[in-house]
């Protein structure tokens, strides 16, 4: 295997998996979407997406896989510890899984985490200590430091969203407990909100296209949402001094959000933190995670021929 031998990573999303093929210590050679249901279970998504993933890479052999999922990977990292978002898929190996399929190594990371490594890796000069919001249909964190993802004690650190917010007051959350930023912030949120309000949305996408047709209610929604991540991210921004954070998913494409976690950071964390602290747009958009699972996968591949 030389470094002509490809990598290739699946982003799984609740409806669909973004695909993405990468030259081993390179950049993005091919990308696609297919649609899948994570409620399928493990075994089946698992075979679809090896399956679209060989007809991607077009009959080159690939020397190493890896996979971000959408909900908090445990360490060691082979599989989801709480599957909340991903119903089914609790206590499956998901690398052992995978590796039984696509025949090569695979690492499995959270979509965040991955997000997080891309978005820092993709900047010059680069920051040392930096966080990744995930802002979409659930919202999620990453934090890098010194280059590398910061795990905590069981691999779940960054899951802001499972913070208490004063005005998500009782609320009933998917992970258990009541009043979290998730019920206030994420697209699943504003879909529910706008709903209540009589609005015919059914996704986070019907959510993005309301706010950029400037609809009053959801602008001021994603206002609010904005406000209310930005109260969280204030205390990660007191406590952990980052360089930069970083703003991708899909809700970080809308002015309205944007701005208002950008305004509430300014205005509530302590003004020393906020003086040279960048609050950036993601650069890599969609493709992120995708970029961050190919250099976990060449570390990993680094390791191994190293052992
Ligand atoms: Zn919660």
């Amino acid at each position: 295997m030389g470094n002509t031998a490809l990598l290739g990573m699946i982003d799984l999303g609740g409806a669909h998996a973004r695909l993405g093929i990468a030259r081993r210590g390179g950049g993005l050679t091919a990308t696609t979407e297919i649609p899948i249901s994570l409620g399928d279970g493990a075994d089946r998504v698992l075979t679809q997406t090896a399956h679209a993933l060989r007809k991607l890479a077009d009959g080159t052999p690939l020397a190493g896989a890896g996979i971000a999922l959408p909900g908090p990977v445990g360490i060691p990292n082979r599989g989801v510890s709480s599957p909340s978002r991903m119903p089914g898929w609790g206590g499956v190996d998901i690398a052992a899984l995978f590796e039984a399929e696509i025949g090569v190594p695979v690492v499995v990371e959270n979509d965040a985490n991955a997000m997080a490594l891309g978005e820092h890796f993709a900047r010059s000069p680069r920051a040392t200590n930096s966080v990744t919001i995930k802002a979409g249909t659930a919202i999620g964190a990453g934090i890098v430091i010194d280059g590398h993802i910061f795990r905590g004690a069981i691999g779940t650190a960054g899951e802001i969203t499972h913070t208490r917010v004063e005005a998500a007051g009782a609320l009933m959350c998917s992970c258990g407990n009541r009043g979290c930023l998730e019920t206030v912030s994420s697209g699943a949120a504003l879909v529910r909100l706008l709903r209540e309000k009589g609005l015919d949305v059914s996704s986070t996408a019907d959510v993005l296209t309301l706010v950029r047709n400037a609809d009053p209610e959801a602008t001021a929604l994603a206002h609010t949402a904005g406000q209310h991540l930005g109260e969280v991210m204030c205390a990660v921004v007191n406590f952990f001094n980052p360089d930069a954070i970083y703003l991708g998913g899909a809700l970080s494409t809308l002015e309205p959000f944007v701005s208002a976690i950008r305004s509430q950071i300014y205005e509530g964390a302590h003004p020393l933190m906020t003086r040279d602290l960048d609050i950036s747009p993601a650069l890599l958009g969609a493709d992120a995670s995708l970029v961050g699972t190919s250099r976990e996968i060449n570390e990993s591949l680094a390791r191994e021929s190293t052992d």
